[in-house]
């Protein structure tokens, strides 16, 4: 038993300015107002506890990928992003022949098993030659069942979501596929039209993956993908909150549109993301990273981010100008519902007590995940 506080608490129905909590084994038995009567285990005057942020999507950090077949590096881009608040973590693949995401599904589900990351991430390879981004061209392909299946099978269970992009050949029977398997369908890196966006979203996808980027742009008489999934309210919204992929001015009309409450803040990081400028591999394609953003080398196409999910945070509460509350609902409760994370994602009684302690400038202080704070990030 601990308990935690003497500060500020971000709490699903309110933002607490002074408040405590009590930890018991692995879950949160009890949230208070004012202060605790009796000591506190850990005072935390002039700090924010937060519930532990989700990152549905990202691909690595730390110099480190997920798309690899050495599950020690895998591990080390999961530390990067837990000493950043990050404590439940997807690991994303992207574009590959089906022999190499075989092999790295293979390599990553017993990290799913350990809890290391929660699920598996499949980009590709079933997306836009249009809009294929830093994907390889060469290599996006329409989905065929045999292969949706096969690459399903080997993930027994560990494939949380697969992104295609819906005008693709047999994309809405593999959306049925995947949704069939307990997956979550994305619709991205896509060139689809507001009905076939639609038809994808009736047949059961339920996440945009980085909308706006990679996906055929809004017009007025041409709205695309970018309208028919914000205006949706089954559909989550990945957005990249870095300054970069998105203007600010953007992420305001998207949070304005779909609410802290069906926009999850993603990460989309790639290897650099809380490492040095230089350069970088993302699957099979060089990545040069210069002042913090990662281009396809030689070219104006942005590869992934640099970005950890307490650095979105910042950026949206300072210059997207969006409450504290909201930015942390889109870091954390809004990922976890729509991962089907049922035990986790916001501070309330009986969910698991993975925690962020931010500093007065945002920045983490500490990580507790299942109770037990992290000692060491050995990043
Ligand atoms: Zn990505």
């Amino acid at each position: 038993m601990l308990v935690i506080g003497g500060c500020r608490i971000v709490t699903p129905g309110e933002l607490i300015e002074y408040g405590w909590l009590r930890v018991r084994g692995e879950q949160i038995a009890e949230t208070g107002i004012g202060a605790f009567e009796g000591d506190l285990d850990v005072d935390l005057a002039g700090h924010t506890i937060v519930p532990g942020f989700v990152d549905q999507h990202c691909h690595g950090g730390g110099r480190n990928s997920f798309i690899t077949t050495d599950p020690g590096e895998a591990f080390r881009a999961a530390q990067l992003h837990l000493a950043h608040g990050t404590t439940s973590i997807m690991a994303s693949l992207v574009t590959g022949t089906f022999d190499d995401l075989a092999n790295q599904i293979r390599t990553l589900v017993p990290l799913v098993d350990q809890d290391v990351i929660f699920g598996i991430h499949l980009e590709g390879p079933w997306i836009s030659g249009k809009f294929h981004g830093a994907h390889d061209p060469a290599l996006v392909r329409p989905p065929t069942r045999r292969e949706v299946g096969e690459l399903l099978a080997i993930g027994d269970g560990r494939i949380a979501m697969v992104t295609l992009a819906p005008e693709l050949p047999g994309a809405i029977a593999a959306i049925k596929q995947i949704v069939r398997a307990d997956a979550v369908a994305a619709v991205g890196h896509t060139d689809a039209s507001y009905d076939e966006t639609r038809r994808a979203i009736d047949a059961g996808a339920r996440v945009g993956t980085h909308v706006m980027n990679a996906m055929r742009a809004m017009r007025h008489r041409d709205p695309g993908p970018v309208v028919a999934l914000l205006e949706d309210p089954r559909v989550t919204i990945e957005a990249i909150c870095d300054g970069h992929h998105v203007h600010p001015a953007v992420l305001r009309l998207m949070f304005a549109e779909a609410g802290s409450g069906r926009i999850a803040m993603v990460t989309d990081a790639m290897a650099a993301a809380g490492a040095e400028d230089g350069s970088y591999q993302l699957g099979d394609l060089r990545v040069e990273v210069i002042d913090g953003v990662a281009r396809i080398f030689g070219t104006d196409t942005i590869a992934g981010s640099t970005l950890t999910l307490d650095a979105a945070v910042r950026f949206m509460v300072l210059v997207g100008k969006v409450s504290l509350q909201a930015a942390i609902r889109s870091v954390s409760t809004t990922p976890a519902e729509a991962m089907g994370l049922e035990d986790r994602g916001s501070i309330e009684v009986g969910k698991r007590a993975d925690l962020a302690v931010l500093g007065p400038d945002l920045r983490v202080r500490s990580v507790m995940v299942r109770g037990e704070w992290v000692e060491s990030f050995d990043v």
